[in-house]
């Protein structure tokens, strides 16, 4: 009998330790999700993204963790660090870096009814790994005073000696630029793309420098005729608190290229969720908080996805 009560004692102390530990853990599983958070790698250099996770910390109780650089350094980072890394979600400025993201292994297939609603096919990877967030066309800002729209035609055509000393670009370092390449090596072939980039050079107002707005900024200044952008930078020059880029953005008017064959070219922003989040749920509902109708106020001047496929939530 003695032999019994020790037995349950021991038992009941084992018991007491078990609920308490349990205890413990819940508390402790508690306290963590008081401190959620989610980390998120982000090439965007736009003020409205600010203002929307600040939104979304808000309504969720998530810390969203931003580390900004460009999308090759982020890559590089997510690599070098491996399953260490603390980040949850890459979000780029365009597709040909989710690509490369999962092409090297870095990002994870995500299966999101929503997601799969809001999206389109074509603007989301096959295997669900990234989504779209944002459309944004690369089309051609001409002088109202000098140009006349008829004049303009497809992106084929600023090659055409008429345009000499008239164009305005960036950088070909610029993946806004190299997409634009990369869809007419897609549509036409390498050689055509090849004689297509120096018919550009020819035609420079000048050696290519600064962003997209400061090739507007030019126009304004009488360098050029036309600059190749993106059409949100046009609502960010209108919408500006410098004059200089209001101006800017009022000198110019914007044409859609290639209305007659393939279209304008239009790139995406997108985002993943990497290979090794360490937060992988709460990274899912961010990806799907973007997209939610609230937040398409949020990209002014962007074509949210959700514009077409508003019927859907
Ligand atoms: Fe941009």
């Amino acid at each position: 009998m003695r032999h019994f009560f020790k037995h349950l004692t021991f038992l009941t102390v084992l018991t007491l330790l078990v609920t308490s530990c349990s205890e413990s853990q819940s508390k402790k599983v508690t306290g963590n999700k008081e401190q959620q958070h989610i980390t998120l790698y982000t090439h965007r250099h736009y003020e409205a993204d600010k203002v929307i996770f600040e939104k979304f910390e808000n309504e969720t109780g998530i810390k969203v963790n931003v580390v900004k650089a460009n999308a090759d350094e982020l890559i590089q980072k997510l690599q070098s660090e491996g399953k260490q890394s603390p980040a949850d979600l890459l979000l780029t400025v365009d597709a040909g870096r989710l690509v490369r993201a999962k092409n090297k292994g870095l990002l994870q297939k995500i299966n999101s009814e929503i997601l799969d609603s809001i999206v389109p096919k074509h603007l989301r990877d096959n295997e669900n790994q990234w989504f779209g967030l944002t459309k944004r066309a690369r089309i051609i800002a001409y002088d109202k005073t000098k140009v006349n729209p008829e004049e303009l035609s497809s992106y084929e055509d600023l090659t055409n000696p008429k345009w000499k000393g008239k164009i305005l670009i960036r950088a070909s370092g610029n993946i806004y630029n190299q997409s634009l390449l990369a869809s007419i090596i897609a549509n036409k072939g390498e050689k055509e793309a090849k004689t297509w980039a120096t018919g550009i050079v020819k035609n420079l107002a000048r050696k290519p420098k600064g962003n997209d707005r400061d090739q507007v900024k030019a126009i304004l200044a009488g360098e050029g005729n036309l600059a190749i952008i993106n059409t949100y930078y046009l609502g960010k020059l209108l919408n500006s608190k410098d004059q200089l880029e209001v101006n800017a953005g009022k000198a110019v008017s914007l044409f859609f290229p290639n209305q007659n064959d393939r279209g304008t070219h239009v790139n995406i922003s997108g985002i993943g969720v990497t290979k090794h989040a360490p937060n992988k749920d709460n990274a899912i509902k961010f990806i799907e908080y973007l997209l939610n109708k609230e937040s398409i106020i949020y990209y002014p001047t962007e074509a949210h996805l959700l514009k077409k496929n508003s019927q859907i939530t």
